[in-house]
């Protein structure tokens, strides 16, 4: 199930977690050495993990900087879109390929950069695209775990 964070603040502890961000204009990006990809205007889920210093709230922190150095995949394309929710995981065990594998099968998932956030990994990507905000509630059913959300406004 997806509950509600009622934090306030995002817990500063390893976590996987999933950003969704929102596209309103279609755009080509070159991504890094990973290449060049057309990315729609719509609903993106990118799934990660985060087990560096200050864990999800340092790295979600990063995700809401508009002005930094260009590093991981996603930053190309928050230099773009808006950060709208994360859904997240507190907890020392890696979640995101089967996250990953969980979201490639929902309806409407589309991955439109092949490897997108899979380098140190097998999966096809851990960016899906989605022409409506996907359905996170069948989401967290299918992952089994207390997975907490916390939304953003503008
Ligand atoms: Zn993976």
């Amino acid at each position: 199930m997806v509950a509600r964070a009622c934090l306030g603040e995002l817990p500063p502890e390893p976590a996987t977690y999933v950003l969704l961000l929102r596209l309103k204009c279609p755009v080509d990006l070159t991504v890094g050495k990973l290449g060049r990809f057309s990315f729609p205007c719509g609903c993106y889920a990118y799934v990660g993990s985060a087990h560096g210093p200050g864990g999800l709230a340092a790295r979600i922190a990063r995700h809401l900087r508009r002005a930094k150095t260009l590093h991981w995949h996603i930053d190309y394309l928050r230099a773009h879109a808006q950060p709208v929710a994360v859904c997240y995981y507190v907890g020392e065990e890696r979640c995101e390929c089967r996250w990953a594998r969980a979201f490639a099968t929902m309806t409407g998932a589309e991955t439109p950069a092949a490897r997108f956030g899979a380098s140190d990994c097998r999966c096809p990507s851990h960016l899906f695209h989605f022409a409506t905000t996907p359905d996170l509630a069948a989401f967290g059913q299918a992952v089994e775990e207390r997975i907490l959300m916390e939304t953003f406004s503008d």
